[in-house]
């Protein structure tokens, strides 16, 4: 149980688990998501928290991108996706004053805020809260470790794609961790693979399987792969309600659970 008075509003979090990938692009933030919608769907309280200062994604993929922040006397309180208000969802994004806005951060700036989101938000009740994190290994990533180590910072899930390049961005990530002492809850390979949208078969256009073998490899869970889908990107690109988005991803994964293609 997750649980310190410098972080009360994460006293009632159960699990907090870091999603990481080695390099932008390899779709962290599309796992973290569907993890997140998987969790959901299984009973638990979820939230998100997006700490992608440089380019959060996460309130585009849920529609719910022109929220704004509310402050209680308890906190910040994120913003809810689903009307049992049991998935919620806080990131940087909701501060910027519009979606083509960026933010030079400075080092110091950007661990001052990771600092204030994570003492800040009151989340209340969760089973998971899953915090999409930059990509690589830098100091926002550091700041969370230090910071909530204190906690029970359950590890990491690793996000790769079947490329070379990726995966030895994936073997620096391992060293991080390794470093930091946080433990390695698994990894996901994301875009394994072409699923045809007339026939749905699914064709390795780059090798596959260096996922697994490199999870082999290390002796860590292969959680799964995620094939590139066409079908997600409409997803992620339809701007609806948090809550019409929600029922669209929980349908998508649905479809790979079925398929035993995602196994998390
Ligand atoms: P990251 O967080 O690693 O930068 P994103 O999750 O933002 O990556 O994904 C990058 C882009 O790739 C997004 O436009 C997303 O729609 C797309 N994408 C991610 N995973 C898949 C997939 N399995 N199939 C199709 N498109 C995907």
């Amino acid at each position: 149980m997750a649980g310190s008075t410098n972080f009360p509003g994460l006293e009632k979090v159960k699990h907090i688990v870091l999603v990481l990938s080695g390099k932008g692009g390899v779709g962290k933030s599309s796992v973290s998501v569907q993890l997140a919608v998987a969790l959901k769907e299984l009973g638990n309280k979820v939230g998100i928290l997006d700490l992608d200062l440089c380019g959060p994604s996460i309130p585009r993929m849920l529609g719910v991108e022109k929220s704004k922040i509310h402050q209680a006397s308890s906190g910040w309180v994120p913003v809810y996706i689903t009307p049992d208000r049991n998935f919620s969802v806080m990131s940087i994004g909701f501060l910027l004053p519009d979606k083509n806005s960026s933010v030079v951060w400075r080092g110091p700036k950007k661990s001052a805020m990771i600092k204030q989101f994570l003492t800040d938000v009151y989340w209340g009740d969760l089973d998971y809260l899953i915090i999409d994190t930059p990509p690589g290994t830098s100091d926002e990533h550091l700041s969370v470790v230090e910071n909530l180590q204190a906690l029970k910072l359950d590890g990491a899930i690793l996000v790769t794609t079947p490329q070379a390049v990726s995966l030895v961005d994936v073997r620096k990530e391992l060293n991080f961790c390794h470093e930091v002492k946080l433990p390695v809850l698994g990894l996901v390979e994301n875009m394994s693979g072409y699923v045809c949208t007339n026939c749905k078969e699914c064709t390795n256009i780059f090798s596959s399987g260096g996922g697994k073998k490199l999870a082999e490899e290390f002796k860590l869970n292969f959680f799964g792969s995620v094939p590139i889908d066409p079908s997600l990107v409409e997803q992620l690109d339809i701007s609806a309600t948090g809550c019409d988005e929600f029922e669209r991803y929980s349908k998508f994964i649905q479809q790979y659970k079925s398929s035993a293609l995602y196994e998390i």
